[in-house]
């Protein structure tokens, strides 16, 4: 349509493409790594993790099927575009959302709700599915005509996917999955974390230790998160300000999370599963080194086995 464009990525700390980044590299990079070099377009990243994580805490809108807040998530990425579309002296701002395509957040009564509440009425264009909403302020003003809006309707994504082969766009991320909020198991985990600790403490970094190893609540209540692999067990240890680590003296096996606080008899419930889950699962007894934060060491003998009233996240 011949405008010059600015595109925002905004990151809400839940992407498991950005997680699994900081997992592999947590310098934070990650944050410039989130570019569209196929664009041709300016990109600016906008790291919006706090004030998301303060919303996630209460979201005003409620949740979709799992815990993802999308109306109010919605609100504030546009309110943010609001503030550049505003500061750029911009003529209006766009998305490519879809009508009918997202049973939350998409359906005609959101899509209204999101713009106004956004401080965006009439300045929103949505243009693939423009011609079936009524016209914004850029299109009275002549910017361009209604004939050049798509109208496209409802979830299937057949049509956007001609579009982008038409516009020679190939490498475009997987339709759906980008957001762990959507995920049944990591909202669970998630969810036991909302109860166990809140979201206040949880510093936006913690989201990804949400995504590893396995996590156990423990007879006691405590938890724990047991390596079930190398790179499960080196995703662990950037944890370790969180509680003790702990791993089989001598034998091969994972390394274990000890969330605080934790008391003595879920040590020893974790000391089992960790013989359990490693090359020790078939001795008598197992050894285990412990390391907590404040620098204190300790050794405790577990016979490997599964402990009574522990369940899995
Ligand atoms: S799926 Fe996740 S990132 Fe997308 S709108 Fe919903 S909460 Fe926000």
């Amino acid at each position: 349509m011949g405008f010059e464009v600015l595109a925002l990525h905004f990151v809400v700390g839940y992407e498991l493409g950005h997680l699994r980044t900081w997992l592999a590299d947590p310098s934070g990079r990650f944050l410039e790594k989130a570019s569209f070099e196929t664009m041709q377009a300016r990109v600016e990243v906008v790291d919006i993790r706090e004030d998301f994580q303060r919303l996630l805490a209460d979201p005003p809108h409620g949740f979709g099927r799992n815990l993802n807040p999308c109306i109010d998530c919605k609100i504030l990425m546009l309110s943010k575009a609001r503030e550049r579309m505003e500061q750029e002296n911009a003529a209006f701002v766009f998305t490519g959302e879809v009508l009918g395509q997202r049973p939350m957040s998409q359906n005609r009564h959101s899509l209204d709700k999101i713009e106004k509440a956004a401080g965006l009425k009439n300045r929103l264009l949505r243009p693939l599915c423009g011609a079936r909403l009524p016209p914004t302020q850029a299109e009275e003003d002549g910017l361009f005509s209604r004939s050049q809006l798509f109208a496209i309707e409802g979830r299937s994504r057949k049509e956007q996917m001609e579009l982008a082969q038409q516009l020679g766009i190939t490498d475009y991320p997987s339709p759906a999955g980008g957001c762990l909020l959507t995920d049944p198991q990591y909202a669970r985990r998630l969810r036991d974390w909302l109860k166990h600790r809140g979201l206040e403490k949880m510093t936006p970094d913690e989201s990804a230790l949400l995504l590893i190893g396995r996590h156990i609540r423990l007879p006691a209540g405590g938890k724990a998160i047991i390596g079930r692999h190398q790179a499960d067990n080196d995703g662990i240890l950037r944890f370790s300000s969180l509680g003790g680590l702990m791993e089989a003296v001598d034998v091969p096996g994972p390394t274990t999370l000890l969330l605080e606080p934790m008391d003595a008899t879920d040590i020893q419930a974790a000391g089992r599963l960790t013989g359990r889950y490693g090359k020790a699962k078939d001795q008598d007894r197992v050894s285990l080194q412990i390391r907590w934060p404040d620098g204190r060491q300790e050794t405790i003998e577990s016979p490997p086995g599964e402990p009574e009233g522990v369940y899995i996240l």
